[in-house]
């Protein structure tokens, strides 16, 4: 068999390649604080109760496996832009089809652009979730960027961001994350929002949102969805890429959506012809589980409340483990300023570490992370909070 002998190994994946190395360690004392996946003080995955409940009740309705539509369960569709653009929000201009999580929201949107919006660049942040890179690439549109955190200060680089939006050529797309931005949980204040909403409108560009972190951020899912919501408001264009896989724990579920707010309840059919027309060659159409979840979840109003307490759990705990990271990290002596990963929120703490100092973290303390310097907080737990502070100073002594 020599057909294959001309294909050379491909790169491993830069964070599920770290997740493999992390799985294959023998060391007794090793900490994933790699992947963005919630775990339970414990250091365990933890499965939602009210999403257990809803499961309960779909068998209990003996609910059948027949395909979804190519655009989704229209049911769980409106529930999730409901959840995401606000209880009153314009759904009959709103197309929304369901998607593969927030993974196939964005192949799907990009698709979209590149074959229906008159710009083919797309911005994205400086830095941003390694994927979007590949995903945007593979979409055929051209990938550009724009400065967003500046590593000297650990701050958002405001001026950065508005000078590389405005040189980009009129009716641009730029790729904004809706909240808790990954990997640098820093996000622009109310006011920094306003100058860029001002900035975009000006120069015609289209923002393509992602939201992956709704609920997750602060705790409270409207107050997540603000920016978001600010921007549909005030009538630019935009499209949204949503995700369940974190705010409702359904990561292998492969459950979002994505959408484009249009001008007319005309143009919305319009679009969600084409819209399905990428899907149907792609997967035909989207798996059931996760979004019949998400949709029973959403239609009681006693789960809807009992996920929301829940999805709160989630935040405050991982709050309450950075701020205790931060507390541990200086008792372990450290003199330098944190207030950065303080102030930060979300699943990450983007400590300014460097990718030497993240490499002696995980040769020499088999810590697990990536060489960027963030660490998913959710990792941290009682049993590895002071091991991971300690190794933390000693590598930034
Ligand atoms: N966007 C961002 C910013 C993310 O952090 C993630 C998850 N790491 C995603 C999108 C997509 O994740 P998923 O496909 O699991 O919804």
């Amino acid at each position: 068999d020599t057909i294959w002998n001309g294909v050379e190994m491909g790169p491993p994946d830069a964070i599920l390649g770290i997740a493999q190395n992390f799985r294959a360690s023998t060391d007794e004392r090793k900490v994933n604080v790699c992947v963005g996946a919630y775990r339970d003080e414990t250091g365990q995955p933890w499965v939602l109760p009210s999403v257990r409940a809803a499961e309960g009740k779909m068998i209990e309705n003996n609910e059948n496996k027949e395909y979804l539509p190519i655009d989704g369960d229209a049911a769980f569709v409106e529930k999730a832009l409901k959840f995401a653009y606000g209880a009153d929000a314009p759904l009959e201009r709103i197309a929304g089809v369901q998607t593969l999580s927030g993974t196939g929201a964005c192949r799907i949107g990009g698709k979209f652009l590149a074959e229906f919006f008159s710009g083919n660049k797309i911005y994205l942040p400086v830095p941003t979730w390694g994927n979007h890179h590949k995903i945007f690439g593979e979409c055929g549109l051209d990938v550009q960027t724009y400065r967003y955190y500046d590593r000297s200060t650990n701050r958002l680089d405001l001026d950065g961001m508005l000078a590389d939006i405005k040189d980009a050529p009129d009716g641009s797309i730029i790729l904004l994350h809706a909240c808790a931005h990954n990997p640098t949980g820093c996000d622009p204040n109310s006011s920094q929002w306003r100058a860029l909403m001002d900035l975009i409108k000006e120069k015609g560009h289209l923002i393509f949102f992602d939201s992956a972190y709704q609920g997750f951020a602060s705790g409270d899912a409207e107050a997540d969805a603000q920016a978001l919501r600010n921007v549909m408001k005030e009538g630019l264009p935009m499209l949204l890429a949503q995700s369940f896989a974190k705010n409702f724990g359904l990561y292998g579920e492969r459950c979002g959506t994505l959408s484009v707010v249009c001008k007319d309840a005309e143009t919305k059919d319009i679009l969600m012809s084409q819209l399905k027309n990428i899907i149907r060659p792609m997967y035909s159409s989207p798996p059931k589980h996760g979004s019949s979840i998400v949709k029973t979840v959403l239609s009681d109003d006693a789960l809807t409340g009992q996920y929301y307490k829940e999805c709160t759990q989630m935040a405050d705990r991982i709050q309450s483990m950075r701020t205790r990271l931060v507390e541990a990290i200086k008792e372990a002596g450290s003199t330098h300023d944190w207030s950065h990963v303080t102030e930060q929120i979300g699943m990450f703490a983007y400590t300014g570490m460097s990718a030497e100092m993240c490499d002696q973290l995980t040769d020499e303390y088999a810590i697990y992370l990536t060489r960027d310097g963030r660490i998913s907080i959710a990792g941290l737990n009682d049993n590895n909070l002071k091991y991971v502070a300690e190794a933390v100073h000693a590598v930034t002594d």
